[in-house]
Formats: C-alpha cells, sequence, structure tokens
C-alpha cells in the first residue's frame, strides 16, 4: 500500500533573496508499507531537507507530496499539523523527551496533543509500548534517571503510539555506541514487522543502512538510485 508519494519535488532556501538556493532538484519518490529504508547521502546532499518535506514540518517550493492519497500541498496549516500528528511519527538523534514528565507521560504526549487528557485505552498502550522497547520497569522514570540507549527507545515508544503510517527517524543512533545502536535498530525493525508501518531512515553507519531492505541515496538533491 502505498503512503506518501513525491512529485517532482522541489525545495529553495531563501527564495527571493540574493542567496536563494535549490536544495532539492525535482525530487520522484513512493514509500509503501511494506518499505524498510534508509535515506543516504553526502553531508549536505539534503536528506534532512526531505525528511523534513516527508514530515510535513515544511512547505516545498514545487511538486506534489501525497500522503495516503491526498495532496498535501492544498492543505492549512491546521490540517497539516493534524495529519502528522495522525499519519507520521517522528524520531530524532536527541530525542526531545520532555524532563519533567515521566517515561509514560513522555509515551502518552502524543495522544494528549491529539485527544486531551489521556483514557485507559491510552495508558494501557503507552505501556505495553514500553514493554516492547523493554522498559516497562521504568515507565515512572524521568528522563535523567535513564542511560542514553533507554532514552532513545522510549523516544521510540513515543513516535508509535498513535499507530502512524510511517514513521520517519532522523540519525536516530546518532549518539548511541554500536552496540546500542544496533539494538535500537532492531527495534525498528520488530516494530515494522509487527505494526506494519513503514520505515524511513537517515544514517550515516553504512552497516546499518545495509541492514534495510531499501536504500534511497541523495547526492546534490537528487535521488541516484
Ligand atoms: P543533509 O541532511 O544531507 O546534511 P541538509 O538537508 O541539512 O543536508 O542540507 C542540504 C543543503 O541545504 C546544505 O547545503 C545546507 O547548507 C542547506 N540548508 C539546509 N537548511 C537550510 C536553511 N534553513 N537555510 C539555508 N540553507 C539550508
Ligand atoms: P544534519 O546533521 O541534519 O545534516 P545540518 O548541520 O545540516 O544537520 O543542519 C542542522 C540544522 O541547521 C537544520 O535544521 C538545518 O535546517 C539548519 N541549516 C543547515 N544549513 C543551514 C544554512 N546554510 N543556513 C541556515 N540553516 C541551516
Amino acid at each position: 500500500r502505498e503512503v506518501m508519494r513525491l512529485e517532482n519535488l522541489r525545495k529553495s532556501y531563501n527564495v527571493g533573496r540574493p542567496n536563494e538556493v535549490e536544495v532539492l532538484h525535482g525530487i520522484d519518490l513512493r514509500v509503501d508499507s511494506s518499505d524498510f529504508a534508509a535515506l543516504v547521502g553526502p553531508s549536505g546532499s539534503g536528506k534532512s531537507t526531505l525528511l523534513n518535506q516527508i514530515g510535513l514540518l515544511d512547505t516545498p517550493t514545487g511538486g506534489e507530496l501525497y500522503l495516503l492519497g491526498e495532496p498535501t500541498s492544498r492543505m492549512d496549516d491546521h490540517a497539516r499539523t493534524a495529519a502528522r500528528g495522525r499519519h507520521l511519527g517522528f524520531v530524532f538523534q536527541f530525542h526531545h523527551l520532555i524532563s519533567a514528565f515521566t517515561a509514560l507521560e513522555n509515551v502518552m504526549m502524543p495522544m494528549m496533543v491529539s485527544h486531551g487528557r489521556p483514557d485507559r485505552e491510552t495508558s494501557d498502550r503507552a505501556r505495553s509500548l514500553l514493554a516492547d522497547v523493554g522498559l516497562e520497569k521504568f515507565a515512572d522514570r524521568r528522563p535523567t534517571e535513564l542511560s542514553g540507549g533507554q532514552q532513545q527507545r522510549v523516544a521510540i515508544a513515543r513516535a508509535l503510539v498513535t499507530r502512524p503510517a510511517l514513521l520517519l527517524a532522523d540519525e536516530p543512533t546518532g549518539n548511541l555506541d554500536t552496540r546500542t545502536a544496533a539494538d535500537v535498530f532492531k527495534l525498528f525493525r520488530r516494530f515494522h514487522e509487527t505494526h506494519g508501518c513503514a520505515v524511513l531512515l537517515v544514517t550515516h553507519d553504512p552497516r546499518l543502512a545495509e541492514t534495510c531492505d531499501r536504500t534511497i541515496t541523495l547526492v546534490d538533491g537528487r535521488i541516484v538510485n
């Protein structure tokens, strides 16, 4: 099933100013729910920019981006935010957990944003996701009381609580040691297989990229494979 499709997508920065620069030069890309894909390429090739477009965090300057078949160019900010909350999950290198909240509260956050006060179903689901990432005993700890790898596992559980169709991760293992990074990668794989959500990961690590089913290579703002 098609989750995301990009048609001739372009992105320029500083539009209308002397330093205007086009960073994505007409990207065509289709991501299906069966995809477990790595987005790779040299620094400055446009990976973060592309991920920001796919994540509806920024607006393209040309072309079209379809989310579950719906063109997104005509959506207003409110509709984009709603679509992002409903269909997309995010994991970043620096996980942006809320330090005043416990692990469980952090995992419930996206549901509280879209549904208001958490109900029993939300807290049950959050607990079950924490168990899936091996942190059931740590539900009441705050981020500072967890290791870097444990914090990243909380962030992964949080990204999945809304049952997204597409999970996006920008260097999710960038600040983890090799073994912890491999464990975190296995979690992505397991969630892909059990929840059926598409996964798109940006990584600099060729060994981790090799474990993905598909590699999308960006060079100077163009997909070269
Ligand atoms: P990557 O993630 O592959 O390192 P980026 O998407 O971060 O690449 O950057 C691609 C190019 O766009 C780089 O030349 C970068 O300097 C430029 N760029 C990224 N963000 C901005 C911005 N907000 N304003 C201007 N140029 C930017
Ligand atoms: P990454 O490790 O993701 O490639 P970068 O160093 O390229 O990180 O970019 C970090 C942040 O700075 C991003 O949010 C990007 O949009 C912004 N950025 C990158 N290059 C520029 C630039 N030339 N001008 C303004 N912002 C930039």
